[in-house]
C-alpha cells in the first residue's frame, strides 16, 4: 500500500470526504472497498500506522466465507478438514472430514489486502489516526482524528461509519437495561489472547489441519483453549474466558502456561519460539437491540454486536454487515447527491438493523444464548458433565455436523433431546 495519497481539501484546509469509515478491520476495510468500488468518495482511516501488526484475531473460517467474501487464498495461513475437541479432563475426541472445511487467515494480511482494495478502487487510506471525537455542524460531520505525533486533523464529511469494533468509540456502548431484562441486551464480555509459535515440525504435524478447542473447567474455567495450525511449523495457541461483571478478572497468562504443558510434549516446549503475542476483547449483546445509528453516525461489524460469542467468531459476521450496509448508505449518498432531501437518505438507512438482523438469521442469536449459557456454567464438575454429555451425543455425527452445528448454528439437528442440555434447562 502506498503511503497516504494526497487527500481532498476542502474549504479551511479540512480533509473532505463523503463517507469517512473509521476502522480498517473486516468489517470498516470491507465496508470502504465496497463504497470505493460504487464510486463514492470515501476516506478509511485506523489508529495502526501498520495493518499488519496487532493481529489480535485467531481468524478461523468456514470455507464457504471465501468464495462467498471474495478473499483470495494469498491471505489464507492454512486449511483445516478436522476437528479436535480435548476435555472435559483429558478426553480426546477427533473428526475428520473427506473435503477442506475451512481457513485460518492471516488476520493483519486480511487488512492491508481491503485496505488495499479501497484504495485501488479510488479511496483515501489514512493510517495511524486515532479518532478522538465527532461533532455536527447541520448536515455535516467533523471528525478529529490524533496522529502519532499528536497532531489533530479534522474530516468533514456528510456520513461517518463507526467500524472501530468491540471499543465503539464514536457510537458508545448501549446504555446498560438492569434486572433480568439487562440479561439478553446488555453487554457479555470475553477477553482472550492468543500465541504465534514456530514449533518443530512433528509438533506441527500433530496439529496440522484441525480446529482444536480444549473444553473444561480444568482447561479454562468460563472459557476455552485453542490450537490453530498456520503455516509450515506455526501454530497459533490462545485461551478465552468470559468476563464477570464487577470482577477483577483473573489474569490469563497461567492459562497459557498449562495449556502449553498439558498440549506441547516436553521436547518441543523447549525449542519453540514465541513469534507474536497478541490478544483483545469480544463484547457482544444477545438481541443486538443497541442503536445502530446516530442520525449520520453509523455503527457496523463489532460495534453493533456482529460477533457470535460461542466461539467469538466475528469475521464472517463483520463482513455481512458491511454487505448489508453497503447498499443502503451508497443509496443514501446519492439522495444526498441528489438533493433529494435529509428524509429520503435517513428512510434508506433505518432499513439497516432489520436487514442485518434478518442477515444474521435468528440461529445467530440462539448460539449466543447458548454460548452464554455453556461458558457461564464451567466453573466446576457439574457444568463439565454437562458438557460431557453434549460431546458425547456428538461422537456419532461426522466432521460437516459440527461445522453446521459451530458455523450455521444447527442445534436443532441434534434434536429435542440436546437442546435442554444446551441450553440448560437439565
Ligand atoms: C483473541 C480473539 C480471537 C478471535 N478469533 C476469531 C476467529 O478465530 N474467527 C473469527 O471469525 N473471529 C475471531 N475473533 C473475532 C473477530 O476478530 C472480530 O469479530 C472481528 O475482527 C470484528 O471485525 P470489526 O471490523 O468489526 O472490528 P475489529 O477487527 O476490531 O477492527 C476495528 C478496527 O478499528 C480500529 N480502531 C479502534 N478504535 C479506533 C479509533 N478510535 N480510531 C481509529 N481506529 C480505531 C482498530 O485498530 C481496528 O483495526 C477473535 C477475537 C479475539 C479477541
Amino acid at each position: 500500500m502506498s503511503p497516504d495519497p494526497s487527500p481532498s481539501l476542502g474549504p479551511g484546509g479540512l480533509l473532505t470526504c463523503e463517507v469517512l469509515v473509521v476502522g480498517a478491520g473486516p468489517a470498516g476495510g470491507d465496508l470502504a472497498a465496497q463504497l470505493a468500488r460504487a464510486g463514492i468518495d470515501v476516506c478509511l482511516v485506523d489508529q495502526l500506522q501498520d495493518l499488519t501488526k496487532s493481529a489480535f484475531s485467531s481468524a478461523g473460517m468456514p470455507l464457504a466465507a471465501m468464495p462467498r467474501y471474495g478473499l483470495p487464498a494469498e491471505l489464507v495461513g492454512a486449511r483445516w478438514d478436522s476437528w479436535r475437541l480435548i476435555g472435559p479432563g483429558d478426553q480426546w475426541r477427533d473428526w475428520r472430514a473427506t473435503e477442506p472445511l475451512g481457513v485460518v487467515l492471516q488476520f493483519g494480511a486480511l487488512r492491508r489486502w481491503l485496505a488495499d482494495q479501497c484504495q485501488s478502487w479510488g479511496g483515501t487510506v489514512r493510517l495511524g489516526r486515532r479518532a478522538v471525537a465527532i461533532s455536527h455542524e447541520d448536515e455535516v460531520l467533523i471528525t478529529r482524528l490524533r496522529g502519532r505525533d499528536g497532531q489533530i486533523e479534522s474530516v468533514r464529511s456528510a456520513w461517518v461509519v463507526d467500524a472501530t469494533g468491540h471499543s465503539r468509540s464514536l457510537i458508545g456502548d448501549p446504555e446498560p437495561v438492569p434486572g433480568p431484562r439487562g440479561r439478553d441486551r446488555n453487554l457479555i464480555s470475553a477477553v482472550g489472547v492468543e500465541w504465534l509459535m514456530q514449533v518443530p515440525e512433528a509438533t506441527w504435524e500433530h496439529w496440522r489441519g484441525k480446529l482444536s478447542f480444549c473444553l473444561g473447567s480444568d482447561w479454562v474455567p468460563q472459557g476455552y483453549g485453542w490450537v490453530f495450525p498456520m503455516q509450515r511449523g506455526q501454530i497459533k495457541l490462545g485461551v478465552c474466558r468470559l468476563e464477570n461483571p464487577g470482577q477483577v478478572a483473573s489474569p490469563l497468562a497461567p492459562l497459557m502456561q498449562s495449556l502449553q504443558h498439558r498440549l506441547l510434549d516436553p521436547q518441543s516446549r523447549g525449542s519453540l519460539q514465541v513469534l507474536d503475542r497478541h490478544g483483545g476483547r469480544v463484547r457482544s449483546s444477545i438481541r443486538r437491540q443497541e442503536p445502530h445509528r446516530r442520525g449520520r453516525l453509523i455503527a457496523l461489524g463489532d460495534a453493533v454486536s456482529t460477533a457470535n460469542l460461542l466461539g467469538g467468531e466475528g469475521i464472517r459476521h463483520a463482513l455481512e454487515s458491511s454487505r448489508v450496509l453497503a447498499p443502503l448508505l451508497s443509496e443514501a449518498v446519492r439522495i444526498d447527491r441528489a438533493g433529494l432531501g435529509k428524509a429520503g437518505a435517513m428512510k434508506a438507512l433505518d432499513r439497516y438493523p432489520r436487514r442485518l438482523h434478518r442477515a444474521l438469521g435468528w440461529r445467530w442469536s440462539l448460539s449466543g444464548r447458548i454460548a452464554r449459557r455453556t461458558w457461564s456454567s464451567l466453573t466446576g464438575t457439574r457444568g463439565d458433565e454437562r458438557l460431557s454429555r453434549v460431546l458425547k451425543g456428538l461422537e456419532q455425527q461426522r466432521a460437516e455436523d459440527l461445522s453446521a452445528l459451530l458455523f450455521d448454528y444447527r442445534f436443532e439437528r441434534y434434536g429435542a433431546r440436546m437442546l435442554p442440555y444446551l441450553l440448560g434447562w437439565r
